[in-house]
């Protein structure tokens, strides 16, 4: 971990025009946060209803603030103005920072990558916000290496505060640099982190997630351990975590880290997260997942 002290992004050019590939869960809150701490955003996706989901997000945050009297509509149009929905990677040509938010597929998010950066000017910051793929390997669809980097935020993007900046092989100091400075413009604390899978955070998570569906296999009731950890102190528990994180995600990333880590993160069979991922069930995005949202 590398402790990003103050000046460190000093040099970097500042982000004027900022893209996020994927208007779902994380997306939505990217585009709101950037637009919202100033910084201008295009929000590019594969069809008018998924863009329509994250202009939803962000209408719903940019409400919220009205009502509490910490924003007037006048502000709130100006925000939602600077969130430009698009299904054209043609709009990209004067973006300076991309951060990717599409589903965690190395496969997808490679060519998906690879696709954007044949649009950006010289000089532009490519970034992924995978939760858990490794930035050297999703670099090796690039033709420039050096401008990418992960760029980590977590769930919700508007409260929570961390976003792990990982540092691929090949990965410059200036990408690093403009991408923390960035992140600290949107409110953000910047921590740089090496690559693997997981990087810091997930690496705890996830283990704590599989800790969870071990004790489902063995008899526990998911609702009751929620509680448990509820009063231990945690804001929630792990089958409502997982349930906002979104089961297909978790799926996805579990089986990184199973890759990554064998000799720690591999486990036998089914877990609680294969059941509900094989039966569709993916958490709050769909209405039904450990619990249910009518
Ligand atoms: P999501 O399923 O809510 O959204 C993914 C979006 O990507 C969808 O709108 C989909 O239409 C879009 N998409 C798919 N292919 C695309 C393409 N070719 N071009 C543009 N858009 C495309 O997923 P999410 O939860 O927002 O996760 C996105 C990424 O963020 C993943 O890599 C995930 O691991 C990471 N992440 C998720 C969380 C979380 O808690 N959900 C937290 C941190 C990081």
């Amino acid at each position: 971990i590398k402790k990003v002290s103050k000046g460190f992004e000093s040099k970097a050019e500042p982000v004027k025009q900022a893209a996020v590939l994927g208007a779902g869960i994380m997306g939505g809150g990217v585009a709101y946060q950037s637009a919202s701490k100033g910084t201008p955003i295009l929000m590019k996706d594969i069809n008018e209803a998924a863009l329509q989901l994250g202009l939803d997000e962000a209408t719903k945050l940019l409400n919220k603030q009205v009502t509490r009297g910490r924003m007037d509509t006048t502000k709130m149009a100006q925000v939602l103005n600077s969130i430009r929905p698009t299904l054209n990677y043609g709009d990209f040509s004067n973006v300076d920072l991309v951060v990717e938010a599409v589903v965690e597929n190395p496969n997808v998010k490679k060519a998906v990558l690879a696709e954007v950066e044949g649009h950006l000017p010289e000089g532009a910051v490519l970034t992924s916000n995978t939760s858990t793929i490794s930035i050297t390997d999703l670099a090796t669809a690039l033709k420039k290496p050096e401008n990418f980097c992960g760029m980590h935020f977590f769930n919700p993007v508007h409260l929570m505060p961390l976003v792990e900046v990982i540092r691929g092989e090949k990965t410059s100091e200036e990408a690093i640099a403009r991408t923390v400075a960035y992140a600290k413009a949107m409110g953000k604390t910047p921590i740089v982190v090496n690559d693997c899978p997981g990087f810091l955070v997930n690496r705890i998570l996830f283990p704590y997630f599989g800790g969870f569906s071990a004790l489902i296999s063995d008899g526990a009731d998911f609702q009751q351990v929620d509680r448990v950890m509820e009063r231990f102190g945690w804001p929630m528990g792990p089958a409502y975590l997982l349930d906002v994180v979104g089961i297909d995600t978790a799926h996805h990333a579990d089986a990184v880290m199973a890759e990554g880590f064998p000799d720690r993160m591999q486990h036998e069979g089914e877990n609680a997260v294969d059941c509900m991922f094989k039966q569709e069930r993916f958490g709050q995005k769909n209405n039904k997942g450990f619990y249910r949202y009518e």
